[in-house]
């Protein structure tokens, strides 16, 4: 079966021109990268300080992974796991440990930690039909002397 992995149909630049560094603020190609790191520094100073930034943030925790972290320890402690700081940079390789010692000091963290443990613990309880209190009205039509 004849594949070819390197040639892609759909962009004809990755074989032949692979060398050029493109801006990826602009349409403008460099054959270096100190070329293409001057020409953004200098065309588009906004854009790389916010590129930046942003890399910067990606520090940062997102909420969906603080819940996952949250999720993970929960379980751990369910499962009598004893060291959770251990268990937790197995399962994100991504992050220090420092990082999730900090994380785990955090009120938010706490928080949501706290929340998943009463949730998941919770006794399945049969709700039992809650008498309303609007369920009793007056019928006043019967009332009137005579
Ligand atoms: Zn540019």
């Amino acid at each position: 079966m004849p594949v070819q992995p390197s040639s892609d149909p759909n962009n004809p630049n990755t074989s032949a021109l692979n060398k050029t560094e493109k801006c990826r603020f602009c349409d403008r190609s460099f054959t270096t990268k100190n070329g293409l790191g001057l020409h953004i520094k200098r065309a588009h100073p906004v854009e790389f300080n916010a590129a930046i930034s942003v890399e910067r943030k990606n520090v940062t925790w997102s909420p969906e992974e603080i819940r996952m972290m949250a999720s993970k320890e929960a379980e751990g402690l369910r499962n009598g796991v004893r060291y959770i700081n251990v268990m937790l940079v197995e399962a994100f390789p991504e992050r220090t440990l420092d990082a999730i010692k900090g994380m785990r000091r955090s009120q938010k963290y706490k928080s949501v930690l706290s929340s998943l443990m009463t949730t998941e613990v919770q006794p399945t309880s049969p709700s039992a039909p809650s008498p309303s209190p609007l369920g009793v009205l007056v019928d006043g039509s019967g009332v009137g002397s005579f």
